[in-house]
Parts: C-alpha cells; structure tokens; sequence
C-alpha cells in the first residue's frame, strides 16, 4: 500500500452522519485492477453495522420528509458544484479502483453530477392532482409522499453514478436510504458521502455500508418492514434473488440488470458514422457497461466494409494503466472476467468464428483483454446469447430487415439496442418493434440523466433520471372529499 487513494478517517463506515469502525474490526482490500496490488482497504460492514445504517436512516426519515424540497433541492445542487469541483479526484479515484482511463471516469463525474443538477431541479417540481369526479359531486385530491427509507445496492462498473442515479432522486424525494457500494469499487461512494455532507445533507439521510457480505447484509435489512424501497442495479442473477426476498414485507424494487444490446447496421447507413457509433456503444468502459453493444448484426452489402473499419479502430486503442498519458483502455475489473471473455471468444473461434484482430491477453501485470473482432460468428455462439462485459465485438450479417428485427429481440435481455439507417419509415418501425427499453437511432450513446433509463424483460423494471426517475421514490395518497 503506497500512497493511500483515500484517508483513513474516510474509509470506514458511515452512519449517522459519523465515520466509524466496522463492529469487530473488519476491513477488506481494494484491488487495482492494472496490477493486482493492493491498493487500500475499506472497513467490512457486518449485519450489525447494516442495521444500525437501516436505524439512523428510520430516526431521520420522518424531519427529511417535512424539509421543505427548495432546501432539498439546494444541498442537492450544493452537491453537483462539489462534485464537480472535485471531478479530479473522483476520477483518479476511480480510475485505480475500477480501471478505466482517467479521461473517461472524468465523463463518469460528468454524467452523475448531472444526476444531482437534475434532481435538484425535480425536487420542487413534485405534486399531485385535483379534479372533479366523473359524475359530479365529490373532488379528487392526490397527495405525494416519500416512500422511505431505501437500500441501494450498486455495481462496480460506475462506481459514482450507479450512485447518484438513485441517491439524487431519493433525497429529492425525502427519502433517506443505506447504500451498499460494490465490494470491489467502494472508495468512490465514500469520497461521495463526505462531498454529500459537505453539501448539508443532514445526519443519518445517507448512509454507506461497505461490506464483504452483500448477500446478509441486504437480506437482513429487507426482513425490516422499516425498510420501504430496494434499488438494485446489478446482475440479474442477483436481482432475482434480491425481488423474491422484497416479497415477505412487500417492499417497492426498482431493478436495473443486465443486458445484450443488438447494435444493427442497415446499408443504407452512413458507415463512417455507425463505426463511430460502435465504438462508443462497444468500447465505453472497456465493454462493462449494461448497454454495452454485445451483438453487432450488419446487412450483408456493408457487412465486410464495417468489420474492417471497426477493426482498424479497435486495433489502434491502446491498452494500459487508467491513469497513464495516452491509454484508451484499461484492464477489466479482475481475472475472472478476463477468464469470462477468453472461454467466449474461444467458443466462439472454436465454433467457426474469425478473429479479425484481438482475441489474445497481452503479457504482464493486470487483468487486461485486447479489444476484438470477430466475424462468420455462429448465431447462436455464447459470445451472442450472454452479456459479454468485454472489449468484443461479433459480428454477424443479415438479409432483411423482419430477420434483422426478429434476431435482435430473440434474447432474455431488454435494455438497450442500436439501429444505424438513413430510412426514416425505418427508423419509425424500429422504434416500435424492437423490444428494449432503450433505443439508440445513429447513436452510440442513450444514457442522459433527462432520460427515463431502463429495460424491459431480464433486464429488469423502473426508471432512474427523467421525469419518470422521481417517481421510483414516491407513493400517491388519494384523498376523496366532498364537493362542499
Ligand atoms: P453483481 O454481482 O450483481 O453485483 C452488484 C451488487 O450486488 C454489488 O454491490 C454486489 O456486492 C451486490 N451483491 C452481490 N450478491 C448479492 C446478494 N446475494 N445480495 C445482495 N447484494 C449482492 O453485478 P456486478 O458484477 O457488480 O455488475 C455487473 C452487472 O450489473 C452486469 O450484469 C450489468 O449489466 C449490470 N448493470 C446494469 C446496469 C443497469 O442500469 N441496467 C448498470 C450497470 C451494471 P459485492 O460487490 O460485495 O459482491
């Protein structure tokens, strides 16, 4: 452990407003990924430490709830200046933890600050409705309240704005909440805690929980009936178990999961532009993100022309250290998932695909994986039907568009898909037929904190940023009163 990434005092618990030990002392190491060193430790939050979150989260429930949402909306604001201000810090931070390139946790900072602005926005814009009733006589008044306290579970893939995501709407809302950041990525949430109290939120509204034992933690705060809201955003795995545990107290389950995002290439494309396009879908994160492109279903006119123009790009990237001058890509998060992509693309190879360029990991230190290119892939190779979570791009071609259409929606998976064409009539069917939640058109990119984010299916249910996110965090209250 060189030069500790955070202070001491800071990498501890967070309850209450206080930092403290994990009960019975407990800490946990924090990986970088470039290498496999350890970089720090974090403090091992016990069913014990959890329930003391849950329970400073319970006593400050009730005064956040009657603080006026202008002052909500103010330390949220408050918020988004200091991360912003701090935006240096927050990326290297998550650059040693997670991996990527600086530059990009810096877009990271970027979006979930945004996530604060804009929920600083929607916080005095919550209200309910009045109306006469259909037949006359009675009025119809609707109420909205926060739905209380929260647990937050998130992945390591974007350490601070899988965070602020849920964080920003739930204090815009008047909820307070326990989040619980993923084992491997826990520093940025904690800097983010610190820069959440130094924007005002008051005692015990946030509290961070890092723990090794995930699976306890959260099944014990969900056996709480105090406990009124989960949101998850992980594997789907994981978030079926986490839905069938919020049945015993009933508790409301926002879920964002996995994916397997077709990216379609018609040829009347512009191909210049859908090759842009993939690699941003393709390579933002190294491939670890849940809108990740994973299949790439080209028309066959254009089909050889977009392999080699998207192998020319993926080619010239250049791997290394997150942190270093002049790298692309970093490693993956750890060795099981440069072992998870290696049995893909040798599946794949071994069913008939063609690497293009990748396929290999390079020699040395660090959990890295070449970006990758294959073509001839079988349609129903693993590389195609499972989230790849990795710098790989298979391709395969179509004939018509009604294939095209059926091949992207045959998978468990909804989130999102991509579609490059110049055919508006097309682009119109598209929308309409194809079943993700989130639909890229002549773009690599669909996350925006304005957006309604989510999917469908396996993938998961309920909306994080846009108008829709706010309403995640609040239940309606309808009063009937009589006309007078
Ligand atoms: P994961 O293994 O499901 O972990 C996600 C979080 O759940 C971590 O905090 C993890 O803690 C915790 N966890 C693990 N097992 C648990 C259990 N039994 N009960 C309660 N919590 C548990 O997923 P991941 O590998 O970190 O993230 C990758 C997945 O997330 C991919 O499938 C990706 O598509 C999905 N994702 C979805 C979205 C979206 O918005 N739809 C966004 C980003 C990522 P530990 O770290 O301690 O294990």
């Amino acid at each position: 452990m060189s030069t500790d990434p955070l202070p001491l005092d800071r990498r501890q618990l967070f309850i209450g407003g206080e930092w403290r030990s994990a009960s019975g002392g407990g800490r946990f190491d924090v990986i970088d990924p470039a290498d496999g060193s350890v970089l720090t430790d974090v403090a091992d939050g016990t069913v014990d430490d959890a329930r003391a979150a849950l329970e400073a989260a319970v006593a400050a429930q009730a005064d956040w709830a009657a603080t006026p949402p202008r002052e909500r909306g103010e330390i949220l604001r408050r918020a988004f200046d200091l991360v912003t201000s701090r935006a240096d810090d927050l990326a290297r931070l998550m650059s040693l933890e997670m991996g990527k390139t600086v530059a990009e946790a810096r877009g990271e900072v970027t979006y979930g600050a945004e996530f604060l602005r804009w929920f600083s926005e929607e916080a005095v814009r919550v209200h309910g409705r009045w109306m006469q009733a259909p037949a006359g006589g009675s009025r119809l008044l609707t109420v909205k309240k926060p739905v209380g306290p929260c647990l937050f579970i998130t992945p390591w893939n974007f350490p601070l704005a899988m965070g602020t995501r849920k964080i920003g709407p739930a204090v815009a809302a008047g909820c307070t909440m326990v989040v619980k950041p993923a084992g491997q990525t826990p520093l940025t949430m904690l800097l983010l805690a610190d820069l959440m109290t130094e924007a005002g939120l008051p005692a015990g509204v946030l509290n961070v929980v890092t723990s090794r034992s995930s699976g306890k933690v959260s099944e014990a705060l969900m056996a709480d009936p105090r406990l009124r809201k989960v949101s998850f955003t992980g594997s789907t795995d994981v978030g079926k178990v986490l839905v069938r545990q919020s049945a015993d107290q009933l508790q409301r389950v926002s879920m964002e999961l996995g994916g397997n995002a077709p990216f379609l290439v018609f040829a009347d494309a512009d191909i210049d532009a859908a090759v842009a396009g993939a690699m941003i879908a393709k390579m933002r994160n190294m491939g670890e993100a849940c809108t990740s492109a994973n299949r790439f279903l080209v028309e066959e006119p254009v089909a050889e022309e977009f392999a080699a123009k998207l192998a020319e790009r993926m080619d010239a990237l250049r791997l290394g250290r997150g942190q270093d001058d002049g790298v692309d890509v970093g490693p993956l998060i750890d060795a099981d998932a440069v072992a998870d992509v290696t049995a893909l693309v040798d599946q794949a190879v071994g069913a008939g695909a063609r690497v293009v360029t990748g396929g290999t990991t390079p020699d040395g230190p660090g959990f890295f994986y070449r970006p990758t290119v294959l073509v001839d892939v079988p349609v129903d190779a693993d590389v195609n039907r499972q989230e790849i979570f990795g710098p790989v791009a298979p391709i395969t071609t179509f004939a018509t568009e009604a294939e095209a259409v059926e091949r992207a929606n045959a998978t468990e998976y909804g989130l999102a898909a991509y579609a490059f064409t110049r055919d508006l009539a097309r682009t119109i069917r598209l929308a309409e037929s194809l079943d993700f939640g989130m639909i890229g058109m002549n773009t690599g990119l669909v996350s925006n904190p304005a957006a309604p984010f989510g999917g469908v299916k396996a993938s998961g249910f309920g909306r994080e940023g846009g108008f829709e996110g706010i309403e995640e965090y609040l239940d309606t209250t309808y009063v009937s009163l009589p006309a007078g």
